[in-house]
């Protein structure tokens, strides 16, 4: 029997839930998975967990997905870095899950959140899901970094009520170093949801030495007024979320060398300045 969800009263950013608690893990072979999996019918899951206020409105059941081709140095999820690490789910399986909690959705005004690890890594099975949350009736949202973004389908994208677009830097040097990527996809991902009217909460970390710097904050916040451009009322809002420490242990772990050890959260004088910087673009900023 599957147990008990953990309810969570606004738990802190970018975290992975506790396990698959209750997902069916499918046994298939090695090369059946695989075939699935192209199919979009088994996916790479690190966890689900059930939570509120955070990863869109109301209560959320957040997926954490398997997969990224980004190396953030915050990143609070490197344990789902590789899709091998994943438990292998069926998406009808997670799908049932999904229905066992419309009651609550419908309630707190909630909905599906596919997250990870990077949901596009994956797209055939996060299409799959998302396509069966909406025959649901189920709100759904997906936390990206936007880096693959060419990767989502029209199709995709209009199963998709709502997305968290990582910014995670506003110049190509910055982003390369925060997370060894380039930026251009994600800019041109959020473009391309202006356009498609699918609606955007934009994410920004503000991490003391790294992130910071007026120009990069200015940059940020020109990008995500630049998106907003495109269709007025696509950036619901704007998101700045100070860095914290809560991933030190998770890297230690996993024997990986923490590049923000001895890094300090911004204090909140510095967190509202920058959120102020947002504002005076005219954007909506928590
Ligand atoms: S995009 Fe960055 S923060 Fe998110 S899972 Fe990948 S490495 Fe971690």
């Amino acid at each position: 029997m599957p147990a008990d969800p953990v309810l969570l009263d606004a738990p802190s950013r970018r975290r992975a839930g506790a396990g698959l608690r209750g997902l069916a893990t499918s046994d298939v072979e090695r090369s059946q998975r695989l075939r699935l999996m192209r199919s979009g019918a088994l996916g790479s899951v690190h966890s689900w967990e059930l939570v509120t206020a955070v990863d869109g409105p109301g209560t959320r059941l957040t997926v954490f997905l398997n997969g990224c081709p980004l190396r953030c140095q915050y990143c609070h999820n490197p344990d789902t870095w590789s899709m091998r690490d994943g438990g292998p789910v069926l998406a009808s399986d997670l799908l049932g899950r999904v229905e066992r909690y419309r009651g609550v959705f419908s309630a707190t005004g909630g909905g599906l959140t596919l997250s990870g690890g990077e949901v596009l890594m994956q797209p055939a099975f996060a299409a799959r899901i998302l396509r069966g949350a909406k025959e649901l009736g189920v709100h759904t949202c997906l936390d990206t970094s936007g880096y693959l973004g060419a990767n989502a389908t029209d199709e995709m994208l209009d199963d998709t009520d709502l997305v968290l677009l990582d910014i995670k830097a506003g110049d190509e040097d910055t982003y390369r170093r925060v997370t060894g990527r380039s930026l251009a996809p994600t800019l041109a991902f959020g473009r391309r949801l202006a356009e498609r009217g699918v609606a955007v909460w934009v994410r920004f970390v503000l991490v003391p030495g790294l992130t910071d710097d007026p120009a990069n904050v200015a940059a940020v916040a020109d990008h995500a007024a630049a998106i907003e451009a495109v269709r007025p009322g696509t950036v619901q809002r704007v998101e700045v979320l100070p860095f914290h420490q809560m991933a030190r242990d998770k890297w230690a772990e996993l024997r990986r060398a923490y590049p923000l050890a001895d890094t300090e959260p911004p204090t909140p004088e510095a967190t509202e300045t920058v959120r102020e910087v947002f504002r005076s673009r005219g954007l909506t900023t928590y």
